[in-house]
C-alpha cells in the first residue's frame, strides 16, 4: 500500500517552476521590485521622443560613439562662495644703470648709479616692511622680459652738471604702452609732498618716454620712470637724505595700490 501511495505522489508532481517560486517568495518579490525600479529609471531618463536611435547613430559617426544627453536639467545660477582674491602684489624697482654703466658722474666720482641704487634699496626695504613684495632690478634685468607684476618704477637721477638755478626738481614719465596715469599721478603728488621738490614737466626727454623697459614688460603692467632730482642742486637730498626720495616713491606706490584696491572693490578711484 505504501508503495502504491508513493507512486501516486510521483505521478501528480507540482510543476517545477511553481515549486521554485513558492520556495523563494522573498527573492521573487525582490526581483519584481528591481525590475519595476529599473523600468522607472529607464522611463525617467529615456529619450522623450522618437528618433533617439538615429541621434545616437548620427553622433557616433565620428571617431567615438556617443549619445546626446536628453534629460533637461533646469539651469541654476553658480554662486561664487569666496570673493576673488587679486594676485600677489609685486613691485619691480629698477635701480637706474645698475650692472650696465654709471650714468651721470660728478667731479668727485659720485655716480648716478650709486644714487639710484641707494634710493631703490631704501624703497624696497620700506615696501617689504609694509608687507608689499618688492625687488630691485638692474637696468637691463632679464626679469624685465614679460614682467607681469603689479607695477614697475625705474629710478634715475639727473645730471651732476650745473646748468642754472632751475636745474632742480623731479620728473616722471609714464609708459605709453599701458595706462600708467594713476601711478604717475600718485607718484607726482606723493614725491612732491615728501621731498618738496618742484615737478619738472618741461624737461621730460624722449629717452624717458621711450624707455626700454616700457617695451619689455608685459602689457597691462603700469610703469613709470622717475628722475628723482638733479645731482648738483639736489645732491644733499639724494645722498645724505636719501630716505626722503625713497619715502616719496613708497608713498606714491602705496597711493597707487590703494586706488587699485578701490577699483577692485567697485568704487571710483
Ligand atoms: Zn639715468
Amino acid at each position: 500500500m505504501g508503495l502504491q501511495r508513493d507512486r501516486s505522489e510521483w505521478q501528480t508532481p507540482e510543476p517545477f517552476l511553481w515549486t521554485l517560486i513558492r520556495n523563494n517568495i522573498p527573492l521573487v518579490i525582490f526581483l519584481g521590485l528591481a525590475a519595476a525600479g529599473m523600468l522607472t529609471v529607464y522611463w525617467f531618463y529615456g529619450a522623450p521622443e522618437e528618433g533617439f536611435a538615429e541621434a545616437v547613430v548620427a553622433a557616433g559617426s565620428g571617431e567615438s560613439l556617443s549619445a546626446p544627453i536628453v534629460k533637461q536639467v533646469p539651469p541654476r545660477p553658480v554662486v561664487q562662495r569666496f570673493t576673488q582674491t587679486p594676485g600677489p602684489l609685486h613691485i619691480a624697482l629698477i635701480a637706474g644703470h645698475m650692472n650696465h654703466d654709471s650714468g651721470a658722474v660728478c667731479e668727485d666720482g659720485l655716480t648716478e648709479a650709486d644714487v639710484n641704487l641707494k634710493v631703490a634699496h631704501s624703497v624696497v626695504a620700506n615696501l617689504e616692511a609694509r608687507g608689499i613684495r618688492a625687488e630691485v632690478f638692474s637696468e637691463f634685468d632679464p626679469r624685465l622680459q614679460g614682467y607681469s607684476g603689479t607695477a614697475l618704477v625705474s629710478i634715475h637721477a639727473d645730471s651732476c652738471d650745473y646748468f642754472n638755478e632751475f636745474a632742480t626738481g623731479y620728473k616722471i614719465s609714464g609708459s605709453p604702452h599701458t595706462d600708467s596715469s594713476q601711478l604717475s599721478i600718485c607718484m607726482e603728488n606723493e614725491y612732491q609732498a615728501a621731498t618738496q621738490l618742484a615737478f619738472h614737466a618741461n624737461t621730460i626727454t624722449d629717452d624717458m618716454r621711450n624707455y626700454h623697459a616700457f617695451r619689455e614688460i608685459a602689457p597691462a603692467v603700469p610703469a613709470i620712470i622717475i628722475e628723482v632730482g638733479f645731482m648738483n642742486l639736489d645732491r644733499e637730498m639724494l645722498t645724505t637724505n636719501a630716505h626722503l626720495p625713497a619715502e616719496g616713491i613708497v608713498n606714491g606706490i602705496v597711493c597707487f595700490l590703494a586706488t587699485q584696491q578701490s577699483i577692485a572693490e567697485g568704487n571710483a578711484p
